[in-house]
């Protein structure tokens, strides 16, 4: 039994079998050192991956006699020919007794060989044959490694996925029913796949160390996503601890009543609003038991992934007006917040994302929408006839100056007239607001307040920009600091700024649901809160036990330190006060 550290992503606790999932990028290849005694052992996987590999291949070239023309199938017989080939064997041997490497390194260092001395041909025909090397290499590191390729085939029994990373297209890839958890190499706890895993309340451990080649295929293993762990072969000790725990947390849950007040009520009085992160694919209505007031989130973008096309405005719109009229059923004011189409950095989309040097830096968000504008104009059609149906707010993300803004306002005006004149009901008065999650956006929040609705605080994103520290980079994780100075002040000024302007203020970003940090923004003035679902009732029973005072208390805290402590020593005070308030915190967390 081994267990693995990595960060808590997404909270839960699950065990079963691994599921190891390759996505749409490249396997992720071991290598070794053989140790001397070994060498038939390596020899044997060897042999077993190409006798896989050939039934497959096999199969595949029975299928395709049926349908298609010889060519094809005469391809196939090619790799076959390769697979049998006495010198890819001899060489693959010699590396494994010899030289002691294993055999996915050996494959891959014969095979490479090949690719250059046929990448040196004259002759075009030889050249388009490396094409076939890279197909055989694959299929052999597949059977090598049990990495999986097509989820909806293979993935057939509840599974915990284990992969290196995963974009947020191979994530909405996954047949849900059968997705216990996600183990991955890369991310961190605010990359999409985290935000994902949270929003279908799927528990998650990302940036662990090389979980893709601790793991086989099968192999149990037991997820904790709260504490992020992952424990690979359990033995029945723990598998005991592992029932225990979940019964302590149902007993957990059943106490946690708030005595029938609203989910974000305050000790004494008051409230902070807790809405719903979501995205399309997620069903609204399971948000009212768990408290939510609203949607303050919900990101168009998903509608965009995985299609050959864009959505036209009336896939969109129905998409949208079935997200309000449930969104309105939430609680008497509620509201859901759509967000304008946020592509751009670890979010691309096919055929419409450009290859950029920088994506996290270039024509993302609502700079690709103010260059797009027929994108755009049709997106705001569909917000606008949606917003017929229920209280619905429109909010622009990546804003970094208020040319963007002024723009904009231009563009919906003209879609508003379009409306008008093709009689058309929406809300006239559809508030619209930006997302404060670039630096720029932060510092000059007063300009901004006075051309918009409200605030959603991108933290996610703000930190990301402030820190120049990629989001999902477990390497920079330490930098993500949500506690550093300079992110305090940011925060601090925006609230100021909106308040200023008499508009609402609100975190969409995931630091919202963190119990120490979600709390600290209440406590600084942040109207509202919005997250994944399944944190709402752990951060609904926090602040029933806080009162107004309290986050005074609290926020004066942070006030007297900032600006001279670090991240950490802001942090560490932060959680002492915590304990203090709320001394059985963790029994409330789990
Ligand atoms: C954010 O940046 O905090 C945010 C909510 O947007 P996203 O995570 O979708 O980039
Ligand atoms: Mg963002």
């Amino acid at each position: 039994m081994t267990t693995l550290a990595g960060i808590a992503t997404s909270r839960g606790l699950v065990s079963g079998p691994v599921f190891l999932y390759r996505g749409d990028g490249e396997i992720p290849v071991p290598e070794y050192v053989v140790e001397a005694g070994h060498e038939e052992e390596e020899l044997r996987r060897f042999e077993r991956a190409i006798v896989d590999t050939k039934r497959d291949l096999e199969s595949l070239i029975a299928v395709l006699r049926e349908r298609t023309g010889r060519e094809d199938v005469r391809v196939f017989e090619c790799h076959l020919m390769f697979l049998e080939d006495p010198t890819f064997e001899e060489a693959v041997k010699y590396s494994v007794t010899v030289d002691h490497i294993n055999v996915e390194a050996a494959v891959k260092s014969f095979v490479s060989k090949m690719r250059a001395q046929f990448s040196r041909m004259n002759d075009e025909y030889f050249r388009e044959r490396i094409r076939d090397f890279d197909d055989v290499e694959r299929r052999l590191l597949r059977a090598l490694t049990g990495f999986a390729q097509d989820p909806h085939r293979e993935l057939k029994v509840p599974s915990i996925i284990v992969a290196d990373d995963l974009t947020p297209s191979e994530t909405v890839k996954l047949p849900r029913e059968n997705v216990l958890g996600f183990a991955t190499n890369g991310g961190s706890a605010t990359s999409h796949v985290a935000l994902l895993a949270r929003a279908m309340a799927i528990p998650a451990v990302t940036g662990l160390v090389n979980v893709t080649s601790l793991v086989k295929p099968g192999m149990t293993v037991i997820l904790d996503g709260s504490n992020g762990t992952i424990t690979l072969n359990p033995d029945k000790q723990t598998c005991e601890l592992l029932e225990s725990a979940l019964s302590h947390r149902k007993a957990a849950e059943a106490k946690a009543d708030l005595g029938g007040a609203p989910a974000g009520t305050l000790r004494e009085g008051g409230q902070v609003l807790l809405y719903a992160n979501i995205h399309p694919g997620v069903a609204v209505s399971g948000l009212k038991e768990i408290g939510a007031r609203g949607v303050g989130l919900y990101r168009s973008e998903y509608l965009w992934l995985n299609r050959e096309r864009e959505p036209t405005e009336d896939e969109q719109f129905e998409a949208y007006k079935e997200a309000v009229i449930e969104a309105s059923k939430l609680s008497p004011k509620a509201s859901i917040t759509i967000r304008a189409l946020d592509i751009g950095g670890d979010k691309t989309v096919k055929g419409i994302s450009a290859k950029e040097a920088n994506p996290f830096l270039g024509n993302r968000s609502i700079r690709y929408l103010l260059s797009n504008v027929d994108v755009f104009k049709t997106q705001l059609r569909a917000v606008l006839r949606a917003s017929a149906f229920g209280k619905t707010y429109l909010m622009y993300p990546m804003v970094s100056c208020v040319e963007e803004l002024n723009e904009a306002a231009v563009i919906l005006a003209e879609v508003k007239r379009k409306l008008d004149e093709d009689n058309i009901p929406y809300d006239r008065n559809m508030p619209v607001g930006a997302m404060i999650e670039i630096p720029a956006a932060a510092i000059n929040a007063d300009a901004i307040a006075k051309r918009v609705d409200f605030f959603s605080i991108g933290t996610n994103d703000l930190i990301q920009y402030t820190m120049a520290a990629d989001r999902s980079n477990e390497a920079v994780a330490h930098l993500y600091q949500p506690t550093n100075p300079a992110i305090l002040y940011l925060m601090k000024r925006t609230i100021a700024a909106a308040h200023r302007h008499g508009i609402m203020v609100g975190v969409c970003g995931e630091s919202a649901a963190d119990p120490i940090i979600g709390v600290l923004w209440a406590a600084l003035g942040i109207d509202m809160l919005s997250m994944s679902g399944t944190y709402i009732p752990v951060m609904a029973k926090l602040f029933r036990r806080l009162s107004r005072k309290d986050l005074d208390e609290y926020a004066a805290l942070v006030n007297d330190m900032d600006g001279s402590c670090t991240a950490q020593d802001i942090f560490e005070s932060c959680r002492e006060w915590m304990e203090r308030k709320i001394p059985d915190i963790d029994d409330l967390l789990i």
